[in-house]
Formats: C-alpha cells, sequence, structure tokens
C-alpha cells in the first residue's frame, strides 16, 4: 500500500520544490515527484530554472561579462592583462558545476525538511490520486488530500524553423555551444534572445536579432527600452525590429534564415540559430483523461487568484498557469499555495512581481510603465536620473543608464520603477518593497541612503519626482512643499500596508497598519 499524503506535488522546479518545502515546514506531510534526467542520468531537481534556465544562462552572462571586462575595461583602470581570451569548454564546464551542486542541493533541502522526493512522471488520475510511472515502467498510485501541479513550461517552437541537431537551436541548446560561432541569428528579441545573444557576442560572435513586433521590450517604460536598445546596439546586438520570419533552410553547416520586414522578403546566413520566441505551458500527460481541470484558450491550467484549479483539493502554479514566465513568480505561489492548504489565509500581489533581464547593464522594472498609467487614465508624476550624474557609477565605470520612478500625481505613491543600470536587478527590490508597502515617491525621497552607491540613482529618482533631485539640474519647476500630507490610499484586504516611515505617519495622522501574522 502506497504512502497517503497531506499535499503531492508534481515537478521540483522552483514552483514545485518550494511548495513542498513549505508544506513541510508547516506540518504537512509532503511529497514531490520529479522526472528530469539529468547529465549523468539520474533524477535530478531544480526544474527548469536550475538545469537549463535561470542559473545557467546567468553563469555564461557573468563569464561572457568578466572576459569583455578583462578585454576593453581593465585598461582604462590601469589593469594590464595582456592577451585575454577565453576557454568555451571551461566555461561551461564551471557552468555545469554550477547547476550540478544546486541541484543536488534541492535534494538535500528535501531531506532536511522532511519531504518525500519520488522518482518518476506524476499524473493525476482523480481530484486526490496521483499515479506515477517510474523510468522502468512501474506505476504506483499515491493518495493525496491536497494536488499541486508545478510542471513548468517548455520552449515554443515555430514551424519556419524547426530545431535541428546543433544547428537551429532553442535556449537549452545555446547553453551548450562548444564554441563561439561566427554568425550567430536569434529569433526574438524577448528576455532570452537579450541574454543568451549578449552571452555570444561578448564572446565574439556577430549577432543579429530578428523581431516580428515593431516595438522594442514593450513591457518596459518607453524611455528605459530605447536606452536600452541603445546600448545593446553599442555593443555589437543588430537587433532588427518588424522582422518576422518565413522559413529556414539548413545545409548541414549553415542556416539560411528568411524573413520579411518593411522592405519586403529578405535573408541571411548564419552559423547557428536560436528560436526564443516564448514559452508555453507544460501539461502533457499530467492530467489523466477524465479528470476534469480546466484549461485556458493558451493552454494554461485555469486557476483563480489564489491558484486554486476548478476541481477542489487541486492547484496548479508556475508556468504551467497564468502570469509571467519567472521562477520568483513560481516560488511565491508555491509558498502561497501551501499555506493556504496547511489552513493560513495567504495571498499575493502580482502589481509587485519584479523583472530582470541580465544583459549588461541590467534591465529591470516593477510595476506600471509611464505609458501604462496614461493609458488607464491615471495622471503621473515621473522622476528619472542617469547613472552619468553618480559618482560611484563613475568609480566602477557605469555611468550606462538611468532610473525612473513613476508616481500617481494625486497621491504620490509610487506605480513603478524601471531601472537600467549595473546592478538593476538588486536595486530593483527597494521599488518592490516601496511598492509592497505603499510608499509614496516621498517616503524614498526622505530615506537615507549609504553613500557612494548606484541605489542613490532611486533615491534622486524618488527626490526627482518632486523636482527636488540634488545632484542634477531639475527640468522641472521645483514644488516647495514637501508633502501634500495625504496618505496613499490603502489598497484593502488581507495584505494591509504600512507607510515605511512610521513616525512620519504618525505626525500625520496616517493610519499605520501593519501586515498581519500568518
Ligand atoms: P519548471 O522550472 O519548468 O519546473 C517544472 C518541473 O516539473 C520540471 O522539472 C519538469 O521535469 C517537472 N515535471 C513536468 N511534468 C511532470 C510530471 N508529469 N511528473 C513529474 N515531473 C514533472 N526566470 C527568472 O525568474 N529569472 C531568470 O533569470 C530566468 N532565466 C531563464 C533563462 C532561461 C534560458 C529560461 C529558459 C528560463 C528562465 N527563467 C528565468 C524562467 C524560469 O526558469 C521559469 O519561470 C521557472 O523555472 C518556472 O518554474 P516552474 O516550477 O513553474 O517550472
Ligand atoms: P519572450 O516572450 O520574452 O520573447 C519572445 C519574443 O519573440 C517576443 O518579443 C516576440 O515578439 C518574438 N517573436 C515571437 N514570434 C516571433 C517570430 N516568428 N519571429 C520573430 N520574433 C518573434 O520569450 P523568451 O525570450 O523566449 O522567454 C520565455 C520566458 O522565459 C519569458 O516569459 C521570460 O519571462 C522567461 N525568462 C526570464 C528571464 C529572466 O527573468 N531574466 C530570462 C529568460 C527567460
Amino acid at each position: 500500500m502506497a504512502d497517503k499524503f497531506d499535499v503531492i506535488v508534481i515537478g521540483a522546479g522552483p514552483g514545485g520544490y518550494v511548495a513542498a518545502i513549505r508544506a513541510a515546514q508547516m506540518g504537512l506531510k509532503a511529497a514531490c515527484i520529479e522526472k528530469w534526467i539529468g547529465k549523468e542520468g539520474n533524477v535530478v531537481h531544480g526544474g527548469t530554472c536550475l538545469n537549463v534556465g535561470c542559473i545557467p544562462s546567468k553563469a555564461l552572462l557573468e563569464a561572457s561579462h568578466k572576459f569583455v571586462e578583462a578585454k576593453h575595461d581593465f585598461d582604462d583602470m590601469g589593469i594590464q592583462a595582456g592577451d585575454v581570451s577565453m576557454d568555451v569548454t571551461k566555461m561551461m564546464a564551471r557552468k555545469d558545476k554550477i547547476v550540478k551542486n544546486l541541484t543536488g542541493g534541492i535534494s538535500g533541502l528535501f531531506k532536511a525538511n522532511g519531504v518525500t522526493a519520488i522518482e518518476g512522471t506524476g499524473k493525476v488520475v482523480s481530484g486526490k490520486q496521483v499515479e506515477v510511472t517510474d523510468n522502468d515502467g512501474n506505476t504506483t498510485t499515491y493518495d493525496a488530500d491536497n494536488i499541486v501541479i508545478a510542471a513548468g513550461s517548455v520552449p515554443v517552437e515555430i514551424p519556419p524553423t524547426p530545431l535541428t541537431e546543433g544547428l537551429i537551436v532553442d535556449s537549452t541548446g545555446a547553453l551548450e555551444f562548444t564554441e563561439t560561432p561566427k554568425r550567430l541569428g536569434v529569433i526574438g528579441a524577448g528576455i532570452i534572445g537579450l541574454e543568451l545573444g549578449s552571452v555570444w557576442n561578448r564572446l565574439g560572435s556577430e549577432v543579429t536579432v530578428l523581431e516580428a513586433m515593431d516595438s522594442f521590450l514593450p513591457m518596459v517604460d518607453t524611455t528605459v527600452a530605447k536606452e536600452t536598445q541603445k546600448l545593446l546596439k553599442k555593443q555589437g546586438l543588430d537587433i532588427k525590429l518588424g522582422a518576422r520570419v518565413t522559413g529556414s533552410e539548413t545545409n548541414g553547416e549553415e542556416v539560411i534564415v528568411k524573413y520579411t520586414d518593411s522592405n519586403g522578403e529578405q535573408e541571411m546566413t548564419f552559423d547557428k540559430l536560436i528560436v526564443c520566441v516564448g514559452r508555453r505551458p507544460y501539461t502533457k500527460g499530467v492530467i489523466a483523461d477524465g479528470v476534469s481541470i480546466e484549461l485556458d484558450e493558451r493552454g494554461f491550467i485555469f486557476v483563480d487568484d489564489q491558484c486554486r484549479t476548478n476541481v477542489p483539493g487541486v492547484y496548479a502554479i508556475g508556468d504551467c498557469v497564468r502570469g509571467p514566465m519567472l521562477a520568483h513568480k513560481a516560488s511565491e505561489e508555491g509558498i502561497m499555495v501551501a499555506d493556504i492548504i496547511a489552513g493560513h489565509k495567504a495571498e499575493m500581489n502580482y502589481d509587485t512581481i519584479p523583472s530582470v533581464i541580465y544583459t549588461y547593464p541590467e534591465v529591470a522594472w516593477v510595476g506600471m510603465t509611464e505609458q501604462d498609467a496614461k493609458a488607464k487614465g491615471i495622471e503621473v508624476k515621473t522622476g528619472t536620473f542617469p547613472f552619468a550624474a553618480s559618482g560611484r557609477a563613475m568609480a566602477n565605470n557605469a555611468t550606462e543608464g538611468s532610473a525612473k520612478i513613476i508616481a500617481d500625481a494625486e497621491t504620490d505613491r509610487i506605480l513603478g520603477m524601471h531601472i537600467v543600470g549595473q546592478h538593476a536587478g538588486e536595486m530593483i527590490a527597494q521599488g518592490v518593497i516601496a511598492m509592497e508597502f505603499g510608499s509614496s515617491a516621498e517616503d524614498l525621497a526622505l530615506t537615507c541612503y549609504a553613500h557612494p552607491t548606484m541605489s542613490e540613482a532611486v533615491h534622486e529618482a524618488a527626490l526627482a519626482v518632486d523636482g527636488h533631485a540634488i545632484h542634477m539640474a531639475n527640468r522641472k519647476s521645483v514644488n516647495n512643499s514637501v508633502s501634500n500630507n495625504e496618505a496613499p490610499p490603502f489598497k484593502g484586504g488581507a495584505n494591509f500596508r504600512l507607510c515605511l516611515n512610521p513616525q512620519r505617519s504618525k505626525e500625520r495622522g496616517w493610519p499605520v497598519l501593519l501586515r498581519p501574522f500568518l
């Protein structure tokens, strides 16, 4: 008789493994099923993120960035590094070692938290049962009071460019090149295209990115997106917008890509082609015929705001459900669902999920763009500060980019933060925390920042919202009042927010509300 669990999670990516660990921490008997076979032929945990996503791509981004620094930037600082070269095999071996350490670490975390790791392919056969088929084809059925589907996503393939062994590849293939291709084509100027295009561009590939849309990074504030496009172009990425790929031919050595743009039909020849046009939810084989878990029109498992499917006791999280396909979004959903199953009240603020593109410089954002706010009829005020005016950026040789804050014109509440610059991915946490606490731009403006730091640009951008930036000339006329004395409206619901500065809240008679302890 197979064990019975309080919760069984299908998939051990950042959604699933986090859900299982949190459930065990909440005192539930939890199991996590995983089928991913790693490079050494055994089942590995960590999903897309650890095996072929976030972590290996960042290992290559960091190595290739250091290579560029050593080759081009050290000299300016007086460092004579001599002839700098890249050993691609060694770079890849380092990446594989990091992946191995981290995936092995999840197994350790399962043990430490008392999560039962089950190897094989899980299938929901009823609202309370999961069947697991192991690698030898044996099946075992487990009973569970609750089931969490965290099956993730896979790359989208498009008919004009079917994948071929080693020549036309997806993101996974692009993490395994054994040498730097001379001419690299990338289809899609999305996050993967820009990150992996950057890796190989830095190592010497001539990179052309073909993007079907006419706009560049439409989800990022226009001013920051334009600046990013300019910076990437300067680095050598040839980004062709409005280029729709229509076909490809390979001769075993090269790939000829056909596309149409405003000038008509075009073609280009590459030594490798990366297809990165998005990812789709992976639900194949996860739900047995006859189990009526609903999918939406795009194939995502249909869930409510708290990740409940239409079948009681069955939840779904991460890339296989609506929302951004990001590891931290998957993990937060995992925590929320585990808490709900454990009987706690829990919810997630989908308005404050940050995004980061790990190019150099990094692009990071949270919340609304200025164009989003205007489209919604919200009157905004903005503050922007260029890193060119930052002392630390000069010392770091990192003066490219800027930080921008978008605030509600009436309440001063921060609606969005968009940054392009060195360490933007670290700095954006300030915007996330500020927005989580319902902070006004003035709250950040009146906060004491360490000097000299890159983060001072965020401080200055907050000051600039009211025309009070200190280290640049303010374009807008200075607003002499320091506060409108109005509390930003609270969103309500269970996730009460606290003004960042309780003392000031008190002085102004604002309500001080604490986030309830779960
Ligand atoms: P996954 O990580 O895809 O995990 C799903 C797991 O479920 C897999 O291990 C799969 O084997 C398993 N599974 C599926 N079906 C079954 C079954 N029937 N039985 C058992 N197991 C099953 N996101 C970021 O936030 N930051 C980044 O920097 C970033 N970089 C990325 C770079 C690349 C190249 C790629 C491809 C993605 C990147 N992402 C990044 C996205 C991130 O990897 C995903 O959003 C995240 O992994 C989703 O987590 P998940 O748990 O929902 O799914
Ligand atoms: P994406 O959705 O970010 O970008 C795909 C791009 O391809 C879009 O700009 C789209 O217009 C373009 N495109 C689609 N079809 C095309 C065609 N036929 N010809 C030319 N262009 C075409 O998708 P992605 O870059 O593949 O990334 C997939 C997911 O992985 C994203 O949702 C992202 O959230 C996640 N991811 C995140 C990170 C990160 O957080 N740093 C890194 C990598 C991946």
